[in-house]
């Protein structure tokens, strides 16, 4: 069995067991509910792995639910970049996808009803004042003078604040619970507030609105969420969570916190994911270096490897922060057994085959994938002018430079041993071309048995497509950009060298080579084209080099 095949076990897979097992619940419904204020990152590709894997093991469902309580950041755009994310990872959440929005006069409702029942009440402190009154964890707070007035009263100014009497910060709806609680959001937190300003899907209907801790449990009940899973954060929020579906007396459903995913060289927060674009350090939410879905996807990760990498990465309850090499394993592993192997030239130098007769072409016939025989062979051909990489020649060799240099032989990949005889160079002293001949007899998969100590890759220059290189590195130089120290910002750390860019020359079979193809580029890593060269001109963005530090380490 695959590993992918394999079901993974945690904890809290055990507790959705238990609960069909004792018949707490017959069939098992979850939820991803993002906030649509920005684009999905890999540490929501986590929680998306394991709130619809959840649903697809046990038989279950999983709603997708906008949770678009606060209108100030969220728009359509980010709506519909959720829902592509979703799909490109393979999670189909059928009929359910919801809008918390949508639930706004029935949420309205059951805040009337808490103040019906002495459960809430509309309270005019400032926010200032009610610092003072809400206290520190290690004193009681002081009750609002507002605690105990009449229902009726309540009940009057909360409708005066829906028809948009009051301004924004100067009233609210309080749950009345406990303000002596050791739990700050157990002291009457804040309920329902006043803000004006325009929902991008209810407009201007609404200049109340709910907060997140009271709206996200009415969420999850109105849909018959039984585990309603999310980060460790949300711990000291769930009291408030059970008090509110018990006082309402409406589905109890079952919030349990697991850690968040947090990478090394990777901010995962949406507001530093935001200042990234906005600030143009990047080029857009889908640009390959950013840890949002749609980067990785533009970059060439596969949606199996994410799922491989969150699989591995496992559900806890104990924060850590998880190595990106392990991110950068996963997908190398993949593409080692599914992609097809090529050549193709970065900075590129001609060859000129001095003693090859002019005019004559050879078929090479190269191997697809090593790994993967029915992946067959493709032909390339080979004639008297070449490219190689300017960095496989040296006109003086260092010490174990075992590749091209003046009088020096290297093995050419599929093909045969030359010989360098002469540099020749432009007006500014730039090598323009290189004069080599070749060994006839050293025809790759002949008879000579002559061994050479250095290989290299090549394309033929007849042939050869030109092409764009963008060779991605780390965004950031420091390992944590997430917790920098006091005084400096994240965007202190990014790294000035993230983008390089290559010309290149790659062999034929690329040149129609469709946006989204993933291929190997022999020697040099695992590459994909880019959505950008169907406007015409190949690019292929750097998914990963073949350097496998992970792999590595773990064999140690
Ligand atoms: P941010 O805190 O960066 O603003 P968020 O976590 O609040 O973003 P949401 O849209 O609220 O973003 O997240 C949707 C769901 O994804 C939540 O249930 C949240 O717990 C989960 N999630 C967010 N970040 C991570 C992460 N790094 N690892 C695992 N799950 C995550
Ligand atoms: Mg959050």
């Amino acid at each position: 069995m695959s590993e992918n095949e394999t079901k993974p076990v945690d904890f809290i897979r055990e507790i959705v067991k238990a609960d069909l097992e004792s018949g707490k619940h017959t069939s098992i419904v979850t939820r991803f509910p993002p906030e649509p204020n920005g684009y999905l990152h890999i540490g929501h590709a986590k929680a998306i792995c394991l709130d619809f894997g959840i649903a697809e093991e046990f038989g279950g469902t999983c709603h997708l639910r906008m949770d678009d309580t606060n209108p100030e950041k969220e728009t359509t755009e980010y709506v519909e970049s959720i829902k592509e994310d979703v799909k490109w990872l393979g999670f189909d959440w059928g009929d359910n996808f919801f809008h918390a929005v949508d639930y706004f006069d029935r949420m309205y409702d059951c805040a009337v009803q808490l103040i019906k029942q002495g459960d809430a009440y509309v309270c005019e402190l400032s926010q200032e004042e009610w610092k003072d009154y809400r206290g520190v964890p290690t004193r009681p707070g002081k009750e609002s003078p507002f605690r105990n007035r009449p229902t009726e009263e309540s009940l009057d100014l909360f409708s005066r604040m829906r028809d948009g009497e009051f301004d924004d910060g100067t009233i609210c709806v309080r749950a009345k619970i406990d303000m002596a609680s050791p739990n700050l959001h157990m002291r009457d937190p804040v309920i329902y507030r006043v803000m004006r300003a325009h929902h991008y899907r209810a407009g201007d209907k609404w200049c109340v609105y709910p907060t997140y801790d009271f709206a996200h449990p009415l969420e999850d009940s109105f849909e018959g969420i039984t585990h309603s899973l999310c980060t460790l954060e949300f711990e000291v929020h769930r009291p408030l969570y059970d008090w509110a579906l018990e006082k309402l007396d409406i589905f109890r459903s079952r919030q349990i916190e697991f850690a968040r995913l947090n990478l090394t060289y990777t901010v995962m927060s949406k507001r530093k994911c935001l200042k990234l674009v906005q600030d143009g350090h990047v080029d857009g939410w889908d640009d390959p270096r950013m840890p949002t879905i749609s980067g990785l996807r533009r970059r060439g990760y596969t949606p199996e490897s994410l799922k491989t990498f969150a699989k591995r990465v496992g559900i806890t309850k104990v924060e850590s922060v998880t190595e990106v090499e392990l991110l950068e394993h996963c997908i190398r592993e993949e593409l080692n057994r599914t992609a097809n192997r090529v050549m193709a030239v970065q900075n590129p130098v001609k060859v000129v085959i001095t003693n090859y007769p002019e005019g004559q072409e050879e078929v090479m016939t190269c191997v697809n994938n090593p790994e993967d025989e029915s992946a067959g062979t493709r032909e390339i051909p080979f004639g008297k002018e070449i490219y190689i990489e300017m960095d496989d020649f040296m006109e003086e060799p260092v010490r174990k430079f075992f590749r091209l240099a003046p009088d020096r032989e290297v093995r050419l990949r599929y093909a045969y041993i030359i010989k360098c005889n002469e540099v020749i160079k432009d007006s500014d002293g730039r090598i323009k071309e290189l004069h080599c001949t070749y060994d006839p007899e050293t025809r790759s998969g002949g008879s000579s048995t002559r061994k050479v100590k250095g290989t290299i890759h090549w394309v033929p220059a007849k042939h050869a497509v030109p092409a764009e290189v963008r060779l991605y590195d780390r965004l950031f130089t420091f390992e944590r950009p997430e917790e920098v120290e006091e005084g400096r910002d994240f965007t202190d750390y990014l790294n000035p060298d993230s983008l390089k860019i290559n010309e290149a020359m790659v062999e034929p079979s690329l040149a129609d080579a469709a946006p989204g193809t993933r291929v190997q580029f022999e020697r040099r890593g695992y590459f994909s084209v880019d959505p950008a060269s169907a406007e015409g001109g190949l690019v292929f963005n750097r998914i990963v080099s073949l350097r496998d530090s992970w792999g590595k380490a773990q064999k140690q």
